[in-house]
């Protein structure tokens, strides 16, 4: 009898764990057990499911660098019996999380699918149930005895994307996602479509799974807006023992031209701050040097973001820096798509 897909749940916590606090009325996270028993669907599937919590779930707001160190243990630990893993996680910094672990998961040849839900599993309207049998369903899909996906994805509302492609977009809707600048991987509707072409494509011969743990947190994100003053551009560029800042420019990565502000950038860079032009648009790309606004800071030799996402670049610029990474090579690595993050 053939052996059935092996599939490990991870719960850390979010919404679709969580019940009604009456004495507050805020929604708070309850157990592992509990959300599972609210999925009785969950006996129908065709594969073998195992689960592993969070000693004390939380909400997603809380995450932080050894919380994703410990769901990368997890995976790691449980990576040979098992053919793919769903990981429960709050809607709020899921694509920090999914990114993070794109880039902590070296070599991943298995699915790594985050899901989570905008209304709790008890509730009558939930798309939790959705969410999470279609992401199970989607970590089992094999293919020639491999798994079909095999990067870090992120399932919701009928739609699964990698993972370090997305953004929250929305705070209520059900379509909570976007990843304007990749298509989905796989959608599902009738059936589950899956669309090869954007997958990322693993040898045959893949290498070993290496995991990543150490994440460096001397990171900032200064987003521009019209009228930011040097007092505030300044102190951020000289926080003391600052490594990389993510620099949210305007459009296809512009910014203002006045003396000061050209003056405070070069400074940090020569004192060896690592600052990465990412654009402030969900949708498209950083292309430095097609206005006059951006040809300054190619010069300065900003890093190019191109068309990555402000959650893909801090999880990577926290990761390049964890591995150890230094001066022009560190420029060099980070406009290299390393997971499928960018162009
Ligand atoms: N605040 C919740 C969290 O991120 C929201 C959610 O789960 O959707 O944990």
């Amino acid at each position: 009898m053939e052996k059935k897909t092996s599939i490990l749940l991870i719960y850390t916590g979010g919404t679709i764990g969580m019940v009604k606090d009456y004495s507050t009325g805020a929604l708070r996270a309850f157990n592992f057990e509990e959300l599972i028993k609210n999925i009785p669907e969950l006996d129908q599937l065709d594969c073998t499911l195992k689960g592993v919590s969070f000693k004390e779930p939380i909400d997603s707001s809380n995450m932080n660098p050894q919380y994703w160190a410990l769901i990368a243990s997890i995976i790691e630990a449980n990576y040979e019996e098992n053919d793919g893993f769903v990981v429960l996680h709050g809607s709020d910094t899921m694509s920090y999380s999914a990114s993070a672990l794109s880039f902590m998961l070296e070599n991943l040849d298995k699915p790594v699918i985050f899901t989570g839900s905008q209304l709790p599993i008890g509730d009558l309207r939930t798309d939790a149930k959705e969410n999470l049998i279609t992401s199970i369903e989607i970590a089992a899909l094999q293919e020639k005895g491999r798994p079909v996906v095999q990067e870090v994805g992120l399932y919701f509302e009928y739609k699964l994307y990698r993972g370090n492609r997305t953004t929250k977009i929305n705070a209520e809707h059900f379509e909570a996602f976007a990843s304007l600048n990749h298509p989905p991987l796989v959608e599902s509707g009738v059936h589950l479509k899956v669309h090869h072409n954007y997958l990322v494509k693993k040898p045959l011969k893949n290498k070993s799974l290496v995991v990543h743990k150490e994440m460096d947190d001397r990171v900032a994100v200064l987003k521009l807006f019209p009228g930011i003053n040097q007092e505030v551009v300044h102190a951020i560029l000289n926080i003391a023992n600052l490594k990389a800042l993510i620099l949210e420019t305007y459009g296809a990565g512009n910014a203002p031209m006045d003396e000061w502000f050209l003056q405070e950038l070069k400074m940090a860079i020569k004192k060896g701050l690592h600052i990465i032009n990412v654009t402030q648009c969900s949708g498209g790309s950083v292309f430095m040097g097609h206005y006059e606004t951006s040809e300054k800071l190619k010069e300065m030799q900003l890093i190019n973001g191109k068309d990555i996402t402000t959650e893909a670049a801090v999880t990577k610029a926290m990761y390049l820096l964890g591995a150890g990474v230094q001066g022009k090579l560190f420029k060099t690595i980070f406009e290299t798509p390393l997971r499928g993050e960018m162009l």
